[in-house]
């Protein structure tokens, strides 16, 4: 497997990765960590005549908790989100979430820029950013805007995201309560059969706010809006559970494939959801 010809460009900022994008057009594309756009463009899946690598632009790189705010430069490594005190500290559910992701090698050059910008399905880190309600800054040639991760994703490896236009970093608020990030996948290195993230915020034993979003069984990630508002107001028992995964299983769509059938994905999705609120509850 051996991609076809590509010049290789290593530029040192935003503005000149963003000039080789707009001088090449459809024929160049950034890579961040290339473990997801190698593989594509050796499968002569992903043609990339201009291959423009972020590695050097160090204004991409970074991690910062302030003010409630919490702010990942979207060449940040998933090992450095692993590794970062202030961020296992502020937002536990991101570690929990990397640690699921691959095996240590992939995680020491994927990024969460990639993983989020990929618009793969089976990704981890989009599912979680909608969990989080999570902003993404995007920088094109007509200035920066931000897209809430809950309206980034529109069909498998389509985003909101323009040609001409580079994730520059992701924010959140720092969240409230207990949090987990649940996932079943067939061996280690795979991406998941079926994973939820939520979020829970608990006051006087009852369930004050909810976040869930599942990974994998749709063509976009799926925040469950409903599933979450099945939780709010109860004290979180079986009840209350048994709401919420009818409700998330009406709003996911998984497909048959090498995991299994559809039926089997909707009950893995239910028995992961379940795993979940009980782990952020229990936390909250
Ligand atoms: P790249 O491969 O460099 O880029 C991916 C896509 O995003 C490309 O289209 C690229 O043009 C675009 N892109 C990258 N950065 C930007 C940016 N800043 N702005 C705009 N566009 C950008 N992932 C999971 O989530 N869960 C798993 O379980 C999992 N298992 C894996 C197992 C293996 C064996 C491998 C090889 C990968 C696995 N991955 C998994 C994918 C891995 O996490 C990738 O690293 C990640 O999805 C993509 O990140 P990257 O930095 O490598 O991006």
């Amino acid at each position: 497997m051996i991609p076809s010809e590509f010049e290789y460009h290593r530029p040192g900022s935003i503005d000149a990765a963003l000039a080789v994008l707009q001088e090449h057009g459809d024929d160049a594309r950034v890579m961040a960590g290339g473990h997801s756009l190698i593989p594509m463009m050796k499968l002569r899946m992903a043609d990339v005549p201009h291959l423009i690598d972020l590695q050097s632009i160090a204004e991409l790189k970074g991690i910062a908790v302030d003010g409630g705010t919490v702010t990942i430069g979207a060449m940040t490594t998933q090992h450095e989100l692993i590794t970062n005190d202030d961020l296992v500290r502020a937002a536990p559910i991101m570690r929990e979430a990397a640690l699921l992701i691959a095996d240590p090698q992939v995680r020491y050059v994927g990024t969460i820029g990639g993983n989020v910008a990929n618009g793969d399905p089976g990704n981890d880190m989009p599912g979680l950013m909608q969990c989080l309600d999570a902003t993404f800054t995007l920088q094109g040639p007509d200035g920066t805007r931000e897209v809430q991760a809950r309206d980034f994703y529109e069909a498998a490896y389509m985003t909101d995201r323009e040609d001409d236009e580079i994730l520059t970093e992701i924010s959140f608020a720092v969240p409230k309560g207990g949090q987990a990030y649940e996932k079943q996948k067939r061996k280690i290195g795979d991406y998941a059969t079926a994973a939820a993230a939520v979020i829970l915020d608990k006051v006087d034993g009852k369930v004050a706010s909810a976040s869930i979003a599942m990974t994998n069984l749709s063509d976009t990630p799926v925040f469950s809006a409903d599933a979450a508002a099945a939780l709010v107001g109860t004290d979180c028992g079986a009840d209350a559970m048994a709401d919420a995964v009818t409700a998330m299983l009406g709003d996911i769509d998984p497909t048959e494939d090498n995991r299994g059938p559809v039926e089997f994905k909707k009950h893995v999705a239910g028995v992961i959801l379940r795993r979940a609120i009980e782990r952020a509850w229990s936390r909250a």
